[in-house]
């Protein structure tokens, strides 16, 4: 039986732009009850700090791109390489096989990014997309998405004292590329983060941190099924991270609006079962089935051909199916963005 864990694997420090050093980010996520985060300051892989504190798993990865190009485009999330990375930044392809090269993982950060008009802050995409190799993209970027719907300075004011009703889930334009490359055979792992940094605003007269470490690290999260439970040593919990995040055992779950622990989405066929991330032959159909936490609105998506079942206010849902493809859950709670699996892959 696999474990589940929950982490966040995008955050920044001082050693970047980032805000709290790794003691305080640990304690946020030991406060948020994260099994492990990861944290991926620009351009600098952090050597040290990487272990357990608080209880807490703490991974020290890189969030890696070219300074010198305008605007800062193409953010990579490095993994379990262990060695700085940013000399590769110029070459994105290079940069991948690099990682690659040192047993470590490559995920595109915020692939969809877009402008902060009224701060003249461009957006910050994927462009390069004729790159091949990565493990996975970043499907929900919390500051990412947060930004994105903020139509103008003065209620940028207003919704930063209440971002839970900015937040809605992930841009379309980026399942929509998830399923694209889904649906050509691509095996790519969906992951979402919070991208803190725990930035102080000036609020009027008052100096305020918005978005602490804490608060972030309990809304878009990355859940992971994991082989073998953790031990306490870090290289082995390490390992059992890197893995499932490799091939897909999890989901992203925004879990301010109900804990998404105990998800589970599994396709049984005449003599086989596979969980999230794993793949199932057919032999005449495969019985899916989806089981949420809390009652919502879920649907399977077939990447490249769109929803194909949708239930409301349940907690599961079956369905069979005898087609080959990639087979990912949605759910939604109150019209918003709740769970967003990892496919199952039917060949
Ligand atoms: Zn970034
Ligand atoms: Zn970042």
């Amino acid at each position: 039986m696999p474990h589940e864990v929950v982490g966040n694997l995008h955050m920044h420090t001082p050693y970047s732009d980032g805000e709290g050093y790794h003691a305080e980010i640990a304690a946020a996520a030991a406060d948020a009850g994260l099994d492990f985060v990861a944290v991926t300051d620009h351009n600098v892989w952090v050597r040290g700090p990487q272990g357990y504190q608080q209880g807490v798993l703490v991974l020290v990865g890189e969030e890696v791109h070219n300074p010198r190009r305008w605007p800062q485009v193409n953010h990579l999330l490095v993994y379990g390489a262990e060695a700085e990375m940013s000399q590769c930044a110029a070459d994105p392809q290079r940069l991948i096989d690099a990682v690659r090269e040192r047993g470590g993982l490559a995920f595109i950060a915020h692939p969809y990014d877009y402008a902060l008009k009224f701060m003249h802050e461009p957006g910050i995409p994927w462009v390069d997309w004729d790159v091949a190799g990565y493990h996975g993209l970043e499907i929900w970027n919390y500051m990412s998405e947060f930004k994105t719907r903020l139509p103008n300075k003065l209620l940028a004011a207003w919704y930063a004292r209440r971002p839970h009703l900015a937040i809605r889930g992930p841009f379309k334009a980026t399942l929509n590329l998830w399923d694209q490359l889904l649906a050509a055979g691509e095996r790519v792992t969906g992951f979402g983060n919070a991208d803190a940094h725990a930035t102080p605003f000036l609020m009027g007269p008052f100096k305020q941190v918005i978005f602490p470490y804490a608060y972030l690290f309990r809304c878009v999260n990355t859940h992971l099924l994991i082989e073998e439970m953790f031990t306490g040593n870090v290289a082995h919990d390490s390992a059992q991270v890197y893995q499932a995040l490799a091939t897909g055992r999890g989901w992203v779950g925004y879990d301010l609006i109900g804990s998404t622990r105990g998800f589970r989405f599994t396709a049984r066929s005449a003599s086989e079962v596979a969980g999230l991330g794993g793949e199932i032959r057919r032999v005449g159909a495969v019985n899916f089935e989806v089981e949420t936490p809390l009652p919502a609105t879920i649907q399977v998506v077939k990447a490249g051909r769109g929803p194909i079942v949708q239930v409301k206010n349940k907690r599961g849902l079956r369905f069979t199916s005898v087609e080959a493809g990639a087979y990912r859950v949605e759910a939604y709670r109150h019209g918003r963005g709740w769970i967003f699996s990892n496919p199952i892959y039917v060949l």
